[in-house]
């Protein structure tokens, strides 16, 4: 099998000059805008990714007639390019492919290097994610603005308005951890009180109450237990729900209903199910969802968004409703909702004037596939059974995906050009591995008190999916990055090496690694390992509670993303495969901008 140059060879004589410029660039917002005439017609693009979404299953979807009813893909695929997978960098992880491909730049050159990296502004072995990390490259949106376009973001990684160079003209930012988690609740009979008879609703057995708080803070909702039947037997059937704020609603078994609490920061609510309610109130389980409300700036848009669209959803949740649940068709509905907010939330965008250049953001992909991707028997649990069941959410939630593409599709204008990418693919996974485990058993890994890496540890391996960036304490004798080389060469699974690569950051050009922010070592799996954050003490190595994962070095088809693009000028054609670090110049060509300062041509 032939593949496209994994690393091509401009970008690394890019990366000298690139340093160059990230030295002389340290606000590109600050930089003068420069005077550029109007292209004929004000040209607009949209770059939408899809979190997940393996470019070799979308296409098996794609030619099967019975899958995407909505038929978005197919569209964009006849009438534009169409590149059956995205390369993604090495490794393929989420905030490092979308800042890849937002920049046209491998890690080395922007500096995310994993969803999680040494944080070498504070002290050994504190660490910060690859989202919040400093990108030392010029992005497409700070590209747009520097040329004078203005640029939407919904939702879009590494646009979260924490600092100028990650802020666009208006956006809606990923909200992060709820205000309180979602949580199944058990409710037994004695949590039901007696309702007082003047405020008791009518039923035919007593009403009664009981309270669900939202876990760590002063909110709840109350809930009462109605009887809707005149059949002289104790049979409640209803509840009723009382919220903090918004209207009154009554729910059965199987409903789902939202309950919101005031919130002067924006509107702030959960999306909750009855999953059971026993007739006597023996027994009833209740899902309370997420406490959740939409962030971004400025605050009239997330105003116009609560509004108008309604208050954020959640994300699905893997405790509850994940593989290991028995609701796994739970997870998928949550799913769906999710997917209809950002879709309204996105054509709302779509609707505002102010804009040449919008980024798009969705990750139900993504979620479902972590949780559902049970495709190979070495997985824990795995019948053909229950791979059929599990797959149907996987390709439920492609479907979902495509729907919302249409939508958005049809809110374009003939001469807007259309992206679709998104940032991996995912392949089955069954096992997961602890290399700080490893290395303690080796001598050259301490920890705290706490389990965690000690300040005064040797080395630390700090993990994130396929990879584990291991770095060495300056503060240590030498002499333990040899050693912890060896013992990872000879470690085995099975008579087997888990490993894919051990390299040091000085060899890593191959990988598009060699970076500063690199670890001194740099670990990757073959897939079907993940690296896990847990150090327990004997288990170097562990069973997988969920299925699917990425994060490896960009060899693995099945890992591969996906990429269309649709517009005036982009003839149809198809390709087997593009390098991620193509598309922010395929789209600052479709604005008519110059590309991002260090983006691939
Ligand atoms: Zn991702």
């Amino acid at each position: 099998m032939s593949r496209a140059p994994r690393k091509p060879s401009r970008i690394a004589l890019a990366i000298s000059a690139s340093l160059l410029l990230s030295a002389l660039h340290c606000a590109p917002s600050a930089v003068p805008r420069r005077a550029r005439p109007e292209p004929a017609a004000s040209r607009r693009a949209v770059l939408i990714s899809f979190d997940g979404v393996a470019g070799v299953r979308l296409e098996k979807l794609l030619v099967d007639p019975g899958k995407l009813p909505a038929g978005a893909f197919r569209r964009l695929a006849a009438r534009g390019f169409h590149a059956v997978r995205s390369i993604p960098p090495t490794p393929s992880l989420t905030a490092v492919s979308h800042i890849t491909h937002v920049t046209g730049a491998l890690p080395e050159v922007t500096g995310i290097v994993s969803n999680l990296m040494r944080d070498f502004s504070r002290p050994f072995p504190r660490t910060i994610s690859g989202f919040d990390a400093p990108i030392r490259a010029e992005t497409l949106w700070q590209a747009a603005r520097r040329q004078g376009k203005r640029v939407g973001v919904m939702l879009y990684p590494g646009a979260d308005g924490t600092a100028p160079e990650r802020t666009a003209d208006w956006m809606m930012t990923w909200p992060g951890d709820p205000i309180a988690p979602g949580r199944l609740r058990l409710v037994a009979a004695a949590a039901w009180l007696p309702v007082e008879a003047s405020e008791a609703p009518r039923s035919f057995s007593p009403a009664r109450r009981t309270i669900l708080p939202f876990a760590g803070t002063s909110h709840s909702v109350q809930l009462v237990a109605l009887d809707s039947t005149d059949d002289g037997r104790v049979d409640y059937d209803r509840l009723l729900i009382l919220p903090e704020a918004g209207a009154r609603r009554e729910a059965r078994v199987g409903d789902w209903f939202p309950v919101e609490v005031p919130g002067e920061e924006g509107r702030t609510g959960a999306w909750c199910k009855v999953l059971s309610l026993a007739s006597d109130l023996s027994r009833a389980e209740i899902y309370v969802g997420p406490l959740s409300r939409s962030t971004g700036v400025p605050n009239e848009w997330v105003r116009a968004l609560d509004e108008q669209v309604g208050f954020w959803p959640g994300a699905p949740d893997e405790k509850s409703f994940g593989a290991s649940s028995g609701h796994p068709e739970v997870f998928l509905e949550q799913t769906e909702r999710l997917v209809d907010f950002l879709t309204r939330a996105d054509l709302l965008a779509l609707s505002r004037r102010d804009w040449d250049l919008l980024l798009i953001y969705q990750p139900e992909v993504d979620e479902t596939s972590h949780e559902f991707l049970l495709i190979d028997p070495r997985q824990p649990r795995f019948t053909p059974e229950r791979s059929a069941r599990f797959l149907r959410l996987v390709e439920e939630t492609y479907a979902l995906a495509d729907r919302s593409l249409s939508a958005i599709e049809k809110a374009l204008r003939p001469e807007d050009s259309l992206f679709v990418t998104s940032d991996h693919g995912m392949t089955a996974i069954w096992g997961e591995i602890s290399i700080n485990e490893i290395l303690r058993e080796a001598g050259l890994v301490e920890l705290d008190a706490e389990k965690n890496v000690s300040p005064s540890s040797p080395l630390a391996g700090v993990p994130a999916s396929g990879i584990t960036h291991v770095y060495v304490n300056p503060a240590g004798a030498p002499g333990a990055l040899d050693r912890a080389e060896r013992v990872l060469r000879g470690f085995r699974i099975d008579g087997e090496s888990p490993f894919d690569r051990i390299v040091r950051r000085e060899d890593a050009e191959e990988l598009g690694l060699r970076a500063p922010e690199s670890g001194d070592l740099i670990v990757l799996a073959k897939p079907g390992f993940l690296f896990t954050k847990k150090i327990e003490e004997g288990a170097p190595v562990g069973e997988r509670r969920d299925y699917g994962g990425h994060g490896y070095r960009n060899v693995y088809p099945e890992i591969d993303a996906t990429f269309f693009a649709a517009g005036p000028g982009i003839p149809p054609a198809k390709a087997d495969s593009i390098g991620s670090w193509e598309i922010a110049a395929r789209v600052a060509r479709a604005l008519g901008i110059d590309p991002p300062r260090n983006a691939a041509r």
